[in-house]
């Protein structure tokens, strides 16, 4: 996948990232959407990106956390920090990027979550809040913390 470069709203933070694969997914949880205003649209990333400027990260959940732009409040990625095999997974704000915007929309998370004032036109995969949780959560043998 070719490299992605990307940057906030006032231009502080740029990114420079790889796609994991040509696809946009769209989270509708709780937290996305009052941190977005909106389904949270995003990109996996292969670990290895770059972002420079003022980048703060504010601990989200047990397992994750979201970073932003410190001068404009743009969301810029949510990472997995939990230990196990999605340790240092991360989603990249499709926004942040101009050229990602022809992307197709491969998967919608927290379908459940979803407001009914709005949807997405076409189909794709997706995902309840419950089949998610199932999907993060530790194996049964359990992971060394
Ligand atoms: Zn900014
Ligand atoms: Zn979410």
């Amino acid at each position: 996948m070719p490299e992605l470069q990307g940057q906030c709203m006032c231009g502080a933070v740029t990114v420079t990232a790889t796609p994991a694969r040509d696809a946009l997914g769209a989270c509708h949880c709780d937290m996305c959407r009052r941190w977005s205003s909106g389904p949270f649209l995003s990109i996996p990333v292969v670990t290895g990106y770059a972002a420079l400027g003022p980048v703060k990260s504010y601990t989200s959940s047990d397992w994750a956390e979201r970073a932003f732009c410190e001068d404009c409040g743009s969301a810029l990625w949510y990472r997995i920090t939990a230990p196990g095999e999605m340790h240092g997974q991360t989603q990249m704000a499709a926004g942040l990027f101009d050229n990602a915007a022809g992307s197709d929309l491969k998967l919608e998370l927290f379908i459940d979550k979803k407001p009914q004032g709005y949807a997405f036109e076409g189909e794709r995969r997706q995902m309840t809040e419950a089949e998610v949780m199932a999907m993060y959560a530790p194996s049964e043998e359990g992971d060394s913390q």
